[in-house]
């Protein structure tokens, strides 16, 4: 059993229902809409379609709708792409006449001639295209192609200069926003984060009661390494968007800070998601490169809680062959013995009594065998704890609301369990027990272990043990 998380990125490969259903089949854990494309209608639509497909499933699978925040992107390119060539000029222009071509593209920068200097490097279809800035003319930017490429519409765009400038919430953020609160979705990525307060921000404008989505900042700008502590405290969850990353910072040190944002979010108990052309070449391929698999599986052995598919799944040829192949790698990698990294005795929340209950949970777990470790809980962050301690037993995460189940789909090694809502005790361990047999977890005569917070003004912590056998 898998329990690496698989998040993947739906898109026109995945429009109609038969291969949407055919790609959740192959192990989806999250389904991610990227809100910089597709219209708010189409997402909700889709939050809709993936919630019957769970249904249908018997699975809880989770939605994460990602805020683009402030990305700049180059504009549309009237026959669908150009190539741009070494030592050619290039106009970026002030005004947007929507019919780029191989002499100028529009940007979604507003007074973009302000934000660069002659000499000043440019990057457009995410960081493989350089230019060189030789003059401002009016709102148009002269320049002249040092890298050349090929350049597609609506690609991600690198002013140096302007991105600490733009504010980071923008317009269409602010609209996204609400349909992911209204369609209730389980998880909110934020991009261009840059310190904790871009983080809290947004948490401000959730609704205060009932349900609230949990946020995941992306680690994708150089502030944001800077200032990733206190990011990844006011996170539910982080996303290692290596990306961007990539091109804020030298590609080369992608895989060290990789190792270190995963690291500080194990510390820290909070899941961590690594993303980004993890198989790239499946987009047009049945098979991955060696190279992939490897990144794959390295990513695993560095103790990610979720690996992520994008293009691979939103544009690509093989969606469903690329979860099922990311799922293949993932469990092997799982089989090799690595050093855990368990969460800070303080516990991320400051709740010391809950951590040290979850770590002896996992400790009498293993040491006694147990099938499974069972948490009934009520906001989930019983699960949360005992599998931040990555046991090598399976963890069940059992709720009596979707919105709980939605949250656990993206944490390490927790399979979520739906009960039926009961006030006693006693049969609520019953229903659990009755919920990890369906899902074939534990038979007659095992040995179980259960985590949970008693009733009372505790609620919410995690406070008992019980070992069973049943
Ligand atoms: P994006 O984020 O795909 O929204 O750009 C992920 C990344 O930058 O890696
Ligand atoms: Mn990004």
């Amino acid at each position: 059993m898998r329990r690496t998380k698989i998040v993947a990125t739906i898109g026109p490969a995945t429009a109609d229902t038969g291969s949407l259903r055919d790609l959740l089949e192959a192990g989806v854990d999250v389904v991610r809409l990227n809100a910089a494309h597709a219209d708010m209608e189409t997402h909700s639509a889709n939050v809709r379609r993936v919630r019957e497909l769970s249904q249908v499933l018997g699975r809880s699978i989770g939605t994460l709708v990602d805020l683009p925040g402030p990305k700049i992107r180059s504009g549309v390119i009237a026959c669908g792409e150009v190539e741009l060539a070494n030592g050619q000029e290039f106009v970026l222009s002030g005004s947007d006449d929507g019919q780029g071509d191989e002499r100028h593209v529009a940007t979604t920068l507003n007074d973009l001639a302000q934000w660069v200097c002659p000499g000043d490097d440019v990057y457009l279809a995410d960081g493989a295209i350089v230019l060189r800035v030789l003059q401002s003319l009016g709102d148009d930017v002269r320049t002249e192609v040092v890298r050349g490429g090929t350049l597609r519409s609506r690609k991600g765009m690198h002013l140096p200069r302007a991105e600490a400038h733009v504010e980071p919430f923008t317009e269409r953020d602010a609209l996204a926003l609400e349909m992911a609160i209204a369609a209730k979705v389980d998880f909110i990525g934020l991009s261009f984060v840059r310190r904790a307060e871009d983080v809290e921000r947004v948490r401000a404008m959730l609704p205060k009661r009932g349900v609230r989505p949990a946020l995941v900042p992306k680690i994708e700008t150089a502030t944001a390494i800077d200032n990733l502590d206190g990011i990844i405290r006011t996170a539910d969850a982080v996303m290692v968007a290596r990306g961007d990353l990539g091109i804020q910072m030298p590609a080369r040190s992608v895989p060290l800070l990789q190792k270190e944002i995963i690291r500080h979010c194990n510390l820290a108990g909070k899941p961590v998601i690594t993303a980004t052309q993890m198989l790239e070449s499946m987009t047009r391929s049945p098979l991955p490169t060696r190279a992939e698999v490897n990144d794959v599986a390295n990513a695993v052995l560095d103790g990610t809680d979720a690996l992520m598919l994008s293009e691979e799944t939103a544009v690509g040829l093989y969606p469903s062959q690329a979860v099922r192949m990311m799922s293949e790698v993932a469990e092997s990698a799982e089989g090799w013995p690595r050093q855990r990294v368990a969460p800070e005795a303080s516990g991320a929340d400051g709740d010391r009594v809950a951590w040290a209950v979850a770590h002896a949970a996992v400790q009498a777990a293993e040491e006694l065998g147990v099938a499974a470790i069972l948490c009934p809980t009520r906001s989930g962050q019983t699960a949360h704890r005992v599998a931040a301690f990555r046991p090598n037993v399976p963890i069940a995460g059992i709720s009596t609301s979707s919105q709980v189940l939605g949250d656990l789909s993206l944490v390490w090694g927790v399979r979520p369990l739906v009960v039926a809502a009961n006030s006693d005790p006693g049969e609520q361990l019953r229903l659990a027990v009755v919920a990890a047999r369906g899902a074939g977890l534990v038979r007659e005569g095992d040995l179980l272990a259960f985590v949970f917070g008693s009733a009372g003004p505790r609620a919410g912590s995690t406070d008992s043990v019980r070992i069973v056998r049943v």
